[in-house]
């Protein structure tokens, strides 16, 4: 379906939410936003492209917005396809997207080695087969950049960090369309399923400057990968809702911690913190952790808290002046 003039929304599914990759296409050139899980390309991509009378040797341009298997799997199979497809993604994700091996040791297990949390066999199965054979990355982009699509039609690269190092987000300034991958996350939600979704960010400075500068862009439509397409009204709604959560669990963090004198590990929060924030519905300590794992950490730096490094798995405290 087009959202906006030549930009298309290809709806696909991970897990129990939406998958839905974008394909921009310009009387120059052919720009496909993510490339969805291995098997993706050949399920979900090369129909679409069929429908609207294209192939995969028409596409001129893969950018991923970020390092995760859901929008970078399939690009080993797109450019068997379309071997002429440059793929590319932002700078500072590049190490993760060009070898699944650096992928699932170092971004989904970042919380292994101070926490002891990371995914079960399962999960790291399931992580295997999304993210298909490694693929070399063509070139990267830092944001800034500006791409011509049609003789009277470019688009934006914006950097927008803190789900990933290297976070990308493509705006359409003729139609004030952000198309912002998985950038900006709302508050808790709930899949096909009926469990609770949690935001995912690594670093709460970026995702609040993220926040700032997709609100900033004054977009009519705002369209993320597992969210439904907002219009309007509906954009500040959704940013104000993952701001709200970033300072809830702040919140949240300083009281859990005010009520454990000896302090608590990041799997004791998930499990006591997660519950309250979604009045008891089991939550998955891993899609829990990286949130929370970030906002200890701001809490650190910032002064709030204290982290014991001479334990293991590490402890926070409430620093000194604050208890
Ligand atoms: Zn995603």
């Amino acid at each position: 379906m087009e959202i906006a003039p030549g930009i298309h929304l290809i709806p696909g599914k991970i897990g129990g939410r939406p998958l839905q990759l974008y394909l921009l296409v310009g009387d120059a050139h052919i720009l496909l936003l993510d490339t969805g899980t291995a098997a993706d390309p050949e399920q979900l991509i090369f129909p679409y492209l069929e429908t609207l009378g294209l192939g995969p040797a028409d596409i001129d341009l893969v950018i991923n917005t970020h390092a995760d298997a859901d929008h970078v799997g399939g690009n080993a199979a797109l450019k068997r396809a379309s071997p002429r497809a440059a793929i590319t993604c932002g700078e500072a994700d590049r190490n993760f997207v060009r070898d699944p091996q650096v992928m699932i040791t170092q971004r989904y297990n970042a919380y292994r080695a101070s926490h002891d949390i990371g995914p079960d066999a399962d999960v790291h199965a399931w992580f295997v087969e999304m993210l298909g054979e490694p693929q070399e990355i063509d070139w990267t982009w830092c944001g800034g950049e500006i791409i011509r699509l049609g003789h009277d039609w470019s688009v934006r690269i914006l950097s927008t960090p803190g789900h990933s190092p290297g976070h990308l987000t493509i705006f359409d300034p003729s139609s004030r369309t952000a198309l912002m991958g998985d950038a900006v996350h709302g508050g808790i939600g709930v899949d096909a399923f009926g469990n609770p979704t949690f935001p995912a960010y690594i670093h709460v400075a970026s995702y609040l400057d993220t926040i700032e500068h997709i609100r900033s862009l004054d977009a009519n439509t705002l369209a993320g990968c597992h969210w439904d397409v907002m219009r309007g009204q509906e954009i500040n709604q959704f940013l104000d809702s993952s701001l709200d959560y970033v300072r809830r669990l702040d919140d949240l963090l300083i009281r859990e911690l005010a009520e454990m004198p000896q302090g608590a590990t990041l799997r004791d929060l998930v499990r006591s913190g997660g519950l309250k924030l979604t009045d008891g519905r089991p939550v998955s300590e891993l899609e829990v952790a990286y949130t929370f794992a970030a906002n200890l950490e701001h809490l650190v730096g910032r002064g709030p808290l204290v982290r014991d490094d001479s334990v293991h798995p590490v402890r926070y405290h409430l620093s000194a002046r604050q208890s």
